[in-house]
């Protein structure tokens, strides 16, 4: 089985309309989503209605808690409360009450699925240091753990006291390797790249591998700016920062 996994898509149809052209070229037999399917982006109940259809899971992340009105904003700055404000606007009574039955954690046979952490997952926090990283891997009872809310594609594998992180293409966890590992972001990536990033996990292979996929980022950033969504929020797509 070869399973695609995507998240923080961020109401990016663009991106998640190229991520999802190639996962259809990828022989993938089921996609999850682990989750800020919305938020700073300008298209949130298309990338609802697209999510809804392709993935057999969907997760909550910490935009989509707050659009649906399940969390309060206090945690966000100024740029991310004004977009999630224009976005709760914008969803439909129905797609909101649909976000708000997400689940928090998902466990499949040999990995487990969250948005931010399976300690205190409504708790939102971090994980991007690998003493972090290795109390989640501990917490889980599965050997693989992904993840998604940095929007950094790091790998953290379990090693003494903590874990070695890696960014890779391409990592093959062993057979008794404890991980943890980020998707990245379709729909705002952070770590340099603009391109829309999402991972396949060939569970037989035992392989995982990062994909980069470009996108219409001027059409995506016209589509912000015309929503009077704040500028900051188009301008960081063309760094991918
Ligand atoms: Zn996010």
């Amino acid at each position: 089985m070869r399973t695609a996994l995507i998240s923080d898509i961020h109401g990016n149809l663009h991106a998640l309309d190229a991520v999802m052209d190639v996962i259809r070229g990828l022989d993938a037999g089921r996609i999850f989503c682990l989750g800020d399917t919305v938020g700073y982006g300008a298209r949130p109940s298309e990338c609802v209605a697209r999510v809804r259809e392709a993935c057999a899971t969907v997760l909550l992340g910490n935009h989509d808690a707050v659009a649906c009105g399940r969390a309060p904003s206090d945690g966000f700055n100024p740029v991310a409360r004004a977009a999630i404000e224009w976005t709760r606007e914008r969803l439909s009574p129905e797609e909101a009450g649909w976000l708000a039955k997400r689940p928090l954690v998902h466990e499949e046979e040999g990995f487990t699925l969250t948005h931010a952490t399976v300690t205190r997952p409504e708790a939102w926090d971090y994980v991007l240091s690998p003493i972090d990283a290795a109390v989640e891997i501990d917490a889980c009872t599965a050997p693989l753990l992904f993840y998604g809310h940095t929007h950094h594609p790091y790998v953290f594998t379990r090693r003494g006291e903590g874990a070695d992180r890696c960014r890779v293409d391409v990592f093959d966890p062993g057979p008794e390797a404890r991980c943890m590992i980020n998707t990245g972001s379709v729909g705002q990536p952070r770590d340099g790249n603009p391109d829309a990033c999402f991972l396949l996990f060939d569970e037989e292979a035992r392989r995982i591998t990062f994909h980069r996929v470009p996108y219409d980022i001027d059409a995506t950033q016209k589509e912000i700016l015309d929503a009077g969504i704040p500028r900051e929020l188009a301008m960081r797509l063309s760094c991918g920062r």
